[in-house]
């Protein structure tokens, strides 16, 4: 058993990050006729991670079921970024608690940042005794072992390391057209209000040689979109000697032809002048980006320990919108960090006034066990945070509204990626600016980018008919 150690996550050393290239074979009987149900809670690493374990549990011969009550094995991939995320994945334990009742051999499996935290593994090791395998972030290429060398009794194995980098793993992909491509792992901005760098351990850059030849092969399969995918993304290469910048690795992608070259997160702090000209001057690197403000405050975010300042984070913004053609930009924010005040929380709204976002993702600040901030004292009350983020979230669907309107009439081109969930008449897919777009006549056209004249705006969608259409 190995059980989570905070005080362990939360280390840094100096010892060199291995490239490891493991030679998994599995047998497919193993796990013959038997079906899995995945939950994944959380942000695209989590998603990513999901289709890694997917991969993992088909290599056993298990086959996917949306049906819990037809499962063998369920698997929870947890987020640990709010306390929401704690209540949801409780909420739904119960009703694999329910289900095993029903079906004694039901295997549950929890894996992902919750399973990294100390708390949260005390609190399974002794009320949810049920829970029969926790993994961590760390060991995902232990599942196929921890499942065929399962006793009968909870199976605890998390580290809490640094961690290193697994460069030829496989993935069943959720898309065929679409793919997230791990860049980079783990976090080292200690941003005093997040649990990512306790647990998914230190920055560690992948090999660009192992990145460009993943997409390579994605090219050659037929995908047409590639998000380049860490919690700092253009912070690439710097825990590596000799290796390429984030600019340089940018190029590279882009050279390999991918019709559309997507990246996220990037921190404000390592966006350099190279990256925008790079993102400019390529035709299939979206003009869409995703910088994170948090707070529009220079008192917050120092607190926060987020390196910059509200003039510096306006300056990058403006160049950004000087330089790339048609750019949007989205954000995160978050309202009612320890003792925000009435001024801090007018400074953030003074950002998004000037920013004009074309949306953000807004959230109620939440301590995280262990984190710098959790130990701050807060006297604001929830009420008030929560009338900040209501008001902030009216300015923020004002923008959008005004934004996606400046589309109407226009002509854009669209992945069209599906059968619209609200009307099964209409297509969805996106801009290149990552605008969703319902569209009429779009169903025949899944899978192809298609020029599609927009028709009408809201808030958080935009509708559009096929204008003419052309498979690129
Ligand atoms: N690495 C990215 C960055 O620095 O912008 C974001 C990673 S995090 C998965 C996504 C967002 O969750 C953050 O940008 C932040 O707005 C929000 N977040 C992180 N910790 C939070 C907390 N303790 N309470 C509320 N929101 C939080
Ligand atoms: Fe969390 Fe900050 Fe790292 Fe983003 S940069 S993952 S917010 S610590």
């Amino acid at each position: 058993m190995n059980l989570p150690d905070l005080k362990e996550a939360k280390k840094r050393t100096n010892k060199e990050v291995k490239h490891i290239y493991l030679n998994q074979e599995y047998d497919k009987n193993i796990f013959k006729n038997k079906k899995y149900f995945i939950r994944t809670y959380g942000c695209q690493m989590n998603v990513h991670d999901s289709e890694e374990i997917r991969a993992r549990l088909e290599s056993l011969g298990l086959t996917k079921t949306e049906n819990l009550e037809d499962a063998d094995l369920v698997l929870l991939n947890t987020c640990a970024i709010r306390e929401n995320a704690h209540d949801k994945l409780y909420g739904f334990l119960g009703r694999c608690k329910h289900a095993k009742e029903i079906k004694k051999d039901l295997i549950i499996a929890i894996c992902g940042c919750m399973a990294q935290e100390e708390n949260v593994v005390n609190e399974i090791k002794t009320k949810h005794k049920y829970v029969d395998i926790v993994f961590g972030t760390h060991n995902i290429h232990e599942l196929q072992d921890l499942l065929i060398k399962r006793h009968n009794k909870q199976e605890i194995n998390v580290y809490s390391c640094e961690g290193d980098v697994y460069e030829n793993v496989e993935y069943k992909r959720d898309s065929n057209i679409k793919a997230w491509v791990n860049i980079q792992y783990g976090c080292d901005k200690f941003c005093t209000y997040c649990i990512v760098p306790y647990t998914r351990g230190k920055q560690r850059s992948r090999l660009s040689k192992e990145i460009i030849k993943e997409v390579e092969c994605l090219v050659k399969n037929g995908y047409k979109e590639v998000t380049l995918l860490g919690q700092n993304v253009n912070a690439y290469g710097k825990d590596l000697e000799n290796e390429l910048s984030f600019a340089e690795l940018l190029q590279s992608v882009a050279n390999t032809g991918i019709e559309r070259l997507r990246f996220v997160t990037s921190h404000p702090w390592d966006f350099t002048d190279e990256m925008i000209d790079v993102i400019a001057k390529n035709d299939n690197i979206m003009n869409y980006i995703h910088l994170p403000l948090q707070s529009g405050s220079d008192r917050i975010l120092k607190l926060m320990g987020r390196r910059y300042t509200k003039k510096e984070y306006l300056e990058l913004f403006n160049k950004i919108k000087e330089k790339i053609n048609n750019v949007s930009i989205t954000t995160d924010i978050i309202v009612g960090f320890p003792n925000e005040t009435e001024e801090d929380f007018n400074d953030t709204l003074d950002v998004v006034n000037t920013c004009k976002y074309d949306s953000a993702f807004t959230f109620i600040y939440s301590p995280r066990e262990g984190t710098p901030a959790a130990k701050m004292e807060d006297k604001i009350d929830l009420k008030t945070k929560e009338e900040r983020l209501h008001k902030l979230n009216e300015l923020i669907n004002k923008y959008s509204l005004e934004n996606n309107k400046k589309y109407v009439n226009k002509t854009v081109k669209v992945l069209i990626e599906g059968v619209s969930e609200k009307d099964d008449k209409k297509a969805f897919g996106y801009t290149e600016t990552m605008k969703l777009v319902n569209v009429t006549g779009g169903i025949p056209y899944i899978n192809s980018i298609v020029d599609v004249k927009i028709t009408d705006a809201k808030s958080f969608s935009l509708d559009g008919e096929i204008s003419k259409w052309k498979i690129l």
